[in-house]
């Protein structure tokens, strides 16, 4: 059967048609963090998921071009800055460098790229997309100075998010001591500089100023993937206003749909609650590393219900997770013994249908394809129990395993090397082969400050987490 996916545009389940069948590569922009503090495991939930649907892609055949962008700068972190006295870009700098270290420990795949919103390529075309919108119509500037999209001239508005614009509409006078704009659902493009802001400003045919949120995600987009998109990713939350207003910019400029499949994640709930600092319930990845737990642990959590439904992370949850990665463990484990003498690898009955690509292709079931997995180990230990597994089946069952944890990466910690590391130590094989001592030593260093020691052994290289 064909892969399909939920669309929250049309509220159903429908085959998937790439925008590039001949080219087979699929375009997916996923919202990204926030970077005013650090992620929590509310946002990870949607990397988890974002991830799965890249790597089932990629399981059946697809290539995929993602691009995660990070907003750096927005009410939030402007702020931070100045709460804590510092430039916008010094406050930013060590969440960005903490959100890549949480996908590593989480094992997310990196996007193609992570463009910033205050990269000045981008804030141009912000401008020049605002430009766009105010020469045809459909943005105006303000008494205030800041420049707001007219919801009214977009036919459209409201249909993500299923909302009828009559609602968006005041049914009164509405009177603001500031200013007034001509729709109360009127968002901000271009907002004019205050006092607030600091030195966080740029230039534009409307005085100083930064752009709206929404536009920073429909400029970095478009530039990066094009004007059309196969996914666009996020949270539920991201839905209203800011999905419906990427929608409304992008297709007021490029005349063209933008988006063919929409795709959100349920929320996260903690031990039944909506997370919130003042319920005490509140996680961050670190937290949650810091109590013992490893990100193997809280990545099967996260990825093990199904994206479209609430996720209640519990501690009981992650024990299970615990419990369930070992039983992963031993069977891996025990075929990799009985594999040990095999000259090939061959198929085992038990195998013989992919059950768990199936249930993914059925707009990622991840429950049902968990499900495929567990039962595959009870069967398969019992096969191996009964004398009914020979190596070179075992083999077999191992290269499907090997299959299916290219998109699940459960595999034991030790294992989990990322690519960049092992191509740091690749350059530094390299290097010593070529009897380049100091170019060995630098790269000796740079592997360290990425948290991995290298011993040089008898045996050859030794690779190791620094300090474990
Ligand atoms: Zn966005």
């Amino acid at each position: 059967m064909s892969l399909r996916f939920h669309n929250t545009l049309t509220r159903s389940v429908e085959p998937f048609v790439p925008l590039d069948a001949a080219g087979r590569t699929v375009k997916v922009y996923t919202c990204g963090p926030t970077v005013y503090n650090h992620a929590h495991i509310g946002n990870f939930r949607a990397y988890v998921f974002e991830d799965l649907l890249q790597r089932h892609l990629e399981y059946r055949g697809f290539g995929v071009h993602r691009v995660m962008n990070l907003t750096d700068v927005d009410d939030k972190t402007i702020r931070g800055a100045r709460e804590k006295g510092v430039p916008l870009a010094d406050f930013t700098a060590p969440f960005k460098a903490g959100f890549f270290e949480d996908l590593r420990a989480l094992r997310i795949k990196p996007a193609d790229q992570f463009p910033c919103a205050t990269d000045p390529e981008h804030i141009a075309r912000m401008v020049a997309m605002i430009e766009k919108l105010v020469a045809d119509g459909h943005a105006y500037q303000n008494d205030d100075s800041s420049v707001y999209f007219r919801i009214g001239s977009f036919a459209n508005y409201g249909q993500l998010a299923h909302l009828n614009l009559e609602e968006l509409r005041p049914s009164g006078r509405i009177s603001s001591d500031e200013y007034e704009k001509e729709s109360v659902g009127d968002f901000a493009l271009w907002k004019a500089h205050d006092a607030d802001d600091g030195d966080v400003a740029w230039d534009s045919p409307w005085g100083r100023g930064r752009p709206g949120w929404h536009i920073e995600c429909s400029a970095m987009a478009t530039a990066l993937l094009g004007d059309r998109l196969d996914i666009h990713c996020g949270g539920v939350d991201n839905i209203f206003p800011h999905h419906e207003a990427e929608i409304a910019q992008t297709e007021c400029c490029t005349g063209q749909t933008f988006v063919n499949l929409w795709m959100h994640c349920a929320h996260l709930m903690v031990e039944g609650r909506k997370m919130a600092k003042s319920f005490g319930n509140f996680y961050t990845l670190r937290d949650l590393l810091d109590k013992g737990w490893t990100g193997r642990e809280v990545r099967y959590v996260l990825l093990a219900a199904h994206y479209r439904l609430p996720l209640n992370f519990t501690f009981e949850g992650l024990a299970g997770a615990r419990s369930a990665l070992q039983r992963l463990d031993e069977w891996q484990q025990r075929l990799s013994e009985l594999a040990a003498t095999a000259k090939k690898s061959e198929s085992h009955p038990l195998i013989a249908e992919d059950q768990f690509a199936a249930a993914l292709d059925d707009d990622l079931n991840i429950s049902a394809a968990l499900g495929a997995l567990f039962d595959l180990v009870r069967d398969s230990n019992r096969a191996m129990d009964h004398g009914e597994v020979s190596p070179e089946q075992a083999r077999g069952l191992l290269d499907y395993w090997e299959q299916i944890n290219s998109v699940l990466r459960l595999e034991p910690e030790a294992a989990a090397i990322p690519a960049e590391i092992t191509a740091l130590l690749e350059e530094r094989t390299a290097a010593r082969t070529a009897k380049d001592w100091a170019k060995s030593d630098t790269l000796r260093d740079t592997l360290l400050k990425h948290g991995w020691m290298v011993k040089d052994t008898k045996d050859g290289t030794k690779l190791t987490r620094a300090g474990g």
